[in-house]
């Protein structure tokens, strides 16, 4: 998905009324609330066997004319009838843009970066880690929704971090022109980190338990990665299907950002068919807020079960 998306400005025009209205019931009245911790907004916290994993909201916004991005091939009937059978709206979406940091215990592994509008500044510091408590970078594809957080203000944002990626991915972007576009995007964020750069084919390895599911389609190389720890497994499927409702209840819509769409088609319902087989957890990129749910098949399609207290250790 690609989009752009300034969180600071949402907050600051968000936090200006409240405030406001804080400041003339303080000096109505001499009443001090006690001290209690902030509530923990952009992140959510999931135990994995012996993995700590944990999503952090990098950006939101909504976005109109849903139908021309995620309901391609749909009549108009068909997609208000299962936007309304699910309580959503059939002309705008909210996007959430979610990278995911997995601890392993022996390294701090963040999957995909966010927009670079410091976001992800705000979520980790949420849970006390700054951006130069990354060890690992892993970049499921080349979107400027998950490569934007590389760079801050021209300097390298995770400056002690290692880069991993799939090699079939940076070959097809570093080929592309370079004077626009995410040619031109990589050349900013990432080339110059190269030499720091490792890559892997399908099934290849990040960390002990960690480890590349291919799902071609969405981009070229695009990849998920499969945890598994202490006999429990989890998938983050970055942008295998990018809405929560119309990706999952009918994945054979095409959805406007998938390059290939027959490609992400069938990688989308093979990846949700075993998912729901097998009941395995998920956390997508652009699902709703914590990300992270599971899938049960529904007629001819799929959804999305949100979590709750699942996974809290
Ligand atoms: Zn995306």
């Amino acid at each position: 998905m690609t989009a752009t998306f300034s969180r600071r400005s949402a907050l600051a025009a968000a936090a200006a009324l409240p405030l406001a209205a804080t400041a003339r019931s303080a000096s109505a009245t001499t009443q001090t609330a006690p001290p209690r911790p902030a509530p923990a907004a952009y992140t959510r916290q999931f135990k994995l066997g012996d993995f700590t994993v944990t999503t952090l909201l990098d950006g939101s916004r909504p976005v109109g004319d849903a139908k021309a991005i995620f309901g391609g091939g749909a009549s108009d009937d068909d997609f208000a009838a299962t936007s309304a059978a699910n309580f959503i709206p059939a002309d705008m979406a909210q996007f959430f843009f979610t990278p995911t940091l997995v601890d392993t215990g022996q390294e701090k592994i963040l999957f995909d970066t966010g927009l670079g509008k410091g976001g992800i500044q705000m979520a980790l510091a949420e849970v006390g880690l700054t951006p130069q408590d990354i060890d690992v970078v892993v970049l499921t594809h080349m979107h400027p929704d998950h490569i934007g957080g590389l760079t801050t203000e021209g300097a390298e944002t995770f400056s002690k971090a290692r880069y991993v990626t799939g090699r079939l991915e940076y070959d097809f972007w570093s080929a592309q022109d370079k004077s626009g576009g995410i040619g031109a995007l990589m050349a900013q964020k990432l080339t110059p980190f190269a030499e720091k750069l490792a890559f892997l084919e399908d099934g290849g390895s990040v960390a002990s338990g960690i480890s590349a599911a291919a799902s071609f389609g969405h981009t070229p190389g695009h990849m998920g990665y499969l945890l598994d720890s202490g006999g429990q497994q989890l998938m983050l499927t970055a942008d295998l299907a990018n809405h929560y409702v119309w990706s999952f209840a009918h994945p054979d819509w095409e959805v406007k950002f998938d390059m290939n769409k027959e490609a992400a088609t069938a990688a989308r319902r093979a990846t949700l068919d075993m998912l729901a087989s097998t009941r395995t957890p998920m956390i997508g990129y652009h699902m709703p807020f914590p990300a992270a749910g599971y899938v049960e098949t529904r007629g001819s399609g799929f959804r999305f079960v949100p979590v709750s207290y699942q996974m809290m250790g």
